[in-house]
């Protein structure tokens, strides 16, 4: 046998200052959601119930993937699809999104500003390191995913503008403008995780505008303000909430602006990690190279498959359109029971179904359990309710407003926890 050299004693760190770590990395603060979901599962193997709604994936028990998209990988790796694909993605792919894009979206983008990447999330990472300097201000809305911890490994200035439920959580032209002088970019998302929201037309060409009137105010020689567009849910939008995209409504943003896609919620394919962004074609190029070293390219019979689908814009919407069906029989069913609590005097509201896989609701319970942690655990502890309150993506207020997402559960799951909602609620009365 070979001798086994005895590792472990020799891996303590460093004894210095984050152990010798760069102050970004060491300082990049975890997930909240995941601290949260480790706490469900320990309740679950104690044998309780719970109604896992903190997740915002999806279950496989819940939400395959389209079967021809199964079906289209194998069929690429048997091909022997298993080398490298090109840094920008396969060919058949990016001319497929462009298709997509100009059937579903009526955008008409040259194939140079199509960029394949492994999921939505290199590309928002790629965004953020192609446009913005150290110190530089980025500008994003809270609640939002993510854009505080994209900021802080961009070493750039976070400026969160809290917004209103009254507005579905979603910013308004006269709340961002104040932010906009001086800034580098300015992150948006629609549908929104965490609050199941989507931008009206007049809203969103308000704050598209915006942008392209602080680039002209800036002449030529100041660097331009970006605009990431994060419209990673817009297949599962719904009716209420139809999806529009800033460059339709105000096409001389496109020099500027980066939108953000992908399959991950689209087909039910958080795994797979096929996203792309679709954008000007310098800026595009750019990304290409940051992400080829970084090898965040998508895996190769994934993409494939992808195209095999996008190809065909009619089968694309009938694919999505089963995930969006179950998605929103599943928010319907979530809100219809909620507003039925809050209809029976119980301190529930929640914000209409707007789309992506989740909803807003508040639980108006601060005066009474003194914090938004608090009326989660109580939530949790009583009800087997599990929710992710709006702090975790960033909005400061105890204001007793969650997200819930409904990916990981059944229509059953729903049914059986809201007679548990019911009497915890009760209970406090
Ligand atoms: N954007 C938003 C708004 C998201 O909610 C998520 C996933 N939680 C992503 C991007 C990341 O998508 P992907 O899994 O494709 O990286």
């Amino acid at each position: 046998m070979r001798v086994l050299h005895e590792i472990r004693p020799q891996l303590d760190p460093p004894d210095v200052r984050h152990h010798g770590l760069s102050e970004v990395v060491a300082t990049l603060v975890g997930s909240e959601i995941l601290r949260i979901a480790a706490e469900v599962r320990t309740l679950r193997e104690s044998g309780r119930a719970v109604c896992d709604l903190t997740v915002g994936d999806f279950a496989p028990r819940q939400f395959r993937i389209p079967e021809p998209l199964r079906e289209g990988i194998v069929r690429a790796l048997a091909a022997g699809q298993t080398h490298y694909p090109p840094s920008d993605g396969i060919g058949d792919l990016r001319r497929a999104v462009q298709v997509f894009y100009q059937r579903a979206l009526g955008l008409d983008y040259p194939l140079e500003g199509i960029l394949i990447a492994g999921g939505a999330r290199p590309i928002i990472w790629g965004t953020y390191a192609a446009v913005v300097e150290p110190g530089d201000r980025v500008v994003y809305p809270v609640p939002s995913w993510n854009n505080n911890h994209y900021a802080h490994l961009a070493r750039a200035e976070g400026i969160a503008v809290p917004t209103r439920p009254e507005n579905g959580f979603l910013p308004t032209a006269e709340e961002i403008a104040p932010a906009l002088r001086g800034a580098r970019l300015l992150a948006l998302n629609s549908p929104l995780n965490p609050a199941g929201t989507g931008f009206g037309r007049a809203q969103l060409e308000a704050l598209a505008r915006l942008v392209v009137e602080e680039n002209r105010r800036r002449g030529p020689s100041e660097r331009p303000l970006f605009l990431l567009y994060d419209q990673i849910y817009w297949l599962l939008a719904s009716d209420h909430a139809p999806h529009s995209t800033p460059v339709e409504l105000v096409p001389e943003v496109a020099p500027y602006t980066v939108l953000v896609d992908g399959i991950s919620k689209a087909f039910a394919a958080t795994g797979l990690r096929v996203g792309w962004t679709v954008g000007p074609p310098y800026l595009v190029a750019r990304m290409r190279d940051l992400l080829g070293h970084v090898g965040a390219w998508a895996p190769r019979p994934e993409q494939h498959a992808t195209a095999e689908i996008l190809a065909r814009p009619e089968l694309t919407a009938e694919l999505a359109g089963a995930v969006r069906g179950a998605v929103l029989a599943r928010l319907d069913a979530l809100h219809d029971g909620l507003d039925r609590l809050h209809r029976d005097g119980l301190p529930v509201e929640v914000l209409p179904v707007g789309g992506g896989l989740y909803l807003s609701v508040r639980f108006d319970l601060v005066s009474r359990l003194g914090s938004n942690d608090a009326i989660r655990k109580y939530l949790l502890e009583e009800a087997g309710f599990a929710i992710v309150p709006f702090q975790a993506f960033g909005l400061a207020d105890e204001s007793g407003w969650f997200r819930v997402s409904v990916g990981a559960v059944g229509l059953d799951d729903i049914a059986a926890a809201l007679p548990r909602l019911r009497a915890a609620l009760a209970k406090l009365r």
